[in-house]
């Protein structure tokens, strides 16, 4: 919770245009999340384990913004790990373009932090809150979508 002492959070209404859906994730080890350098670094063990690290850009009143959205927001938009929105992907490999349809034009609260790592260079999403009441998780629209080849025909 370091994160919140700084006091620079900005809180924005804001709608979602688009997700850069070709570079999603980074590697960390899965026992004390140290962030891999590259794919062969071996940590605690040799498992590691993906996490979110999104760039989107965002439409508030004023200003088109690119932000960048880790794990813990990125969870709430797709309401699954980033591990299983990966193997998902695989699976379907145009997914890519339907979750941009899905989330595109949701509107959120979001909080605005300065990133903590001075060279990094776009704001960052420390907050997330859906306003529409029917919000669904991307996943959960991406399985009914891609569940069955007969969406229509589920009861
Ligand atoms: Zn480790």
């Amino acid at each position: 919770m370091e994160e919140e002492g700084e006091g620079s959070g900005k809180r924005v209404i804001c709608s979602i245009l688009a997700i850069d859906h070709t570079d999603m994730y980074y590697r960390v080890c899965s026992v004390c999340e140290r962030t891999l350098p590259n794919p062969t670094f071996l940590c605690h063990s040799s498992s590691s384990k993906r996490l979110f690290r999104i760039l989107m850009s965002v439409a508030t009143d004023t200003e088109v913004l690119t932000v960048i959205c880790f794990d813990r927001v990125a969870r709430l938009l797709f309401g699954c790990s980033a591990d299983d929105y990966f193997h998902f992907a695989k699976l379907h490999p145009f997914s890519g373009d339907s979750l941009n349809q899905i989330l595109q034009g949701e509107i959120f609260a979001i909080t605005l932090s300065k990133p903590m790592n001075a060279n990094a260079q776009h704001l960052r999403v420390a907050s997330a809150l859906p306003l529409s009441s029917s919000f669904q998780p991307a996943i959960q629209i991406l399985r009914q979508s891609y569940g069955s080849s007969h969406p229509l025909t589920k009861h």
